[in-house]
């Protein structure tokens, strides 16, 4: 079986520089886990860095965590479906919502179990993904605060995921401008504004992030070291937090272009094929299932991964400076999105190293 090696040290050593670094900029972290389907030891190392909110889009993933003992401060980054509500309210402490009806529903299922569920309410300033629109944000806006009361905590953005938009200075003054207005037509005060994710860490390390913007979401940086939106390794943080490795069950010298008239692959791509003569090509035991073939980095110098289909990674082994052998494993760095399939998959061993 293909194994995942998991080093929570690496991801504290990140955490604790990350949430040092938004610190000094009066941001709070919000450590998001949910590429590791709520891990609890991760989450640990994310609450020993003094991170003090946890993120997670998935119920079962909260509840993973609540079931380990954690108890903190828990934001579920995705509203939850109508029948969840009600568990939800148990074990989440801040929603972040999009509609004005399922917060309602939350509210009254949240007063029913006596307790104080707040909310964050998202305005989308271009991305596309979750929120109000933020040229008609104010009436939506201000209909949620007077439903919420002192419950609505915050207003918040996302950028990057959707429409790999960048984040901006700009993008968040309208965030702060529009929670001012809200703030002016109610009376009721925007306490949190929830503004970035990985893809905004550029603005805090260049110090652009407008006063007032008070918390940001990561999840990639910390887990990862890495930002996808902006193409580039975190500057601080390592990389090396988890590393996957696969066996060679196939190892022969093959033309670098099929034969024959070329249909689609398994996952109804197209693929295109240039000419390089004999390869010498690998066959791994992971597939799409398991991961993402292009965010599969070798970590033996000179392999190139080519391709994959459900259950069978193709890499050029033919300029690899190794000799390798069938039997023998090859190691790889994950991308955010191959690493997201790998720790989801149960085809994957997860294995934990007590080094940092
Ligand atoms: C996943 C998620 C995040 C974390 O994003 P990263 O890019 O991993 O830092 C933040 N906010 C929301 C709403 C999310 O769904």
């Amino acid at each position: 079986m293909p194994v995942i090696r998991i080093f929570p040290a690496r991801i504290g050593q990140n955490a604790q520089h990350l949430r040092a670094l938004c610190q000094l900029r009066g941001i709070e972290v919000v450590g998001v886990t949910k590429v590791t389907l709520g891990d609890p030891i991760i989450a640990t190392e994310m609450l020993s860095a003094g991170i003090r909110i946890l993120g997670e889009s998935r119920l079962a993933n909260v509840e993973r965590l609540r079931a380990s003992g954690i108890s903190h401060h828990m934001v579920l980054l995705r509203t939850p479906e109508s029948r969840e509500i009600s568990r939800a309210v148990k074990l989440v402490d801040t929603f972040l919502v999009s509609e004005l009806g399922p917060m309602r529903a939350i509210q009254e299922a949240a007063e029913e179990t006596g307790r104080r569920c707040t909310f964050i309410y998202m305005v989308d300033t271009g991305d596309l993904r979750e929120g109000v629109h933020y040229k008609n944000a104010s009436k939506e806006l201000t209909k949620a605060a007077r439903l919420a009361g002192d419950s609505l905590s915050g207003i918040g953005t996302n950028l990057g995921c959707y429409g790999g938009i960048i984040a901006t200075p700009e993008k968040f003054e309208i965030l702060l401008h529009i929670g001012r207005k809200i703030e002016k037509k109610t009376g009721q005060k925007i306490r949190v504004y929830s503004a970035g994710n990985t893809a905004s860490l550029p603005l805090v390390e260049e110090k652009t992030v407008p006063e007032g913007i008070n918390q940001f979401r990561l999840g990639e940086s910390i887990i990862c070291g890495t930002d996808v939106t902006n193409n580039r390794d975190v500057p601080g943080t390592r990389q090396d937090t988890f590393i996957m490795s696969a066996e060679i069950i196939e190892l022969k010298t093959k033309p670098s272009v099929p034969e024959g008239l070329i249909g689609q692959d398994a996952f109804g791509r197209k693929p295109v094929f240039a000419d390089k003569g004999k390869q010498l090509r690998a066959i791994l035991n992971v597939g799409e299932q398991d991961i993402y073939s292009g965010g599969m980095i070798p970590l033996d110098k000179g392999a190139e991964v080519l391709h994959a289909s459900s259950d069978h990674l193709i890499v050029d082994v033919s300029k690899c400076e190794k000799t390798l052998k069938v039997g023998q494993t090859m190691e790889f760095r994950l991308s955010y999105g191959a690493l997201l399939r790998a720790m989801t998959s149960p085809f994957v061993e997860k294995v934990y190293e007590h080094t940092s």
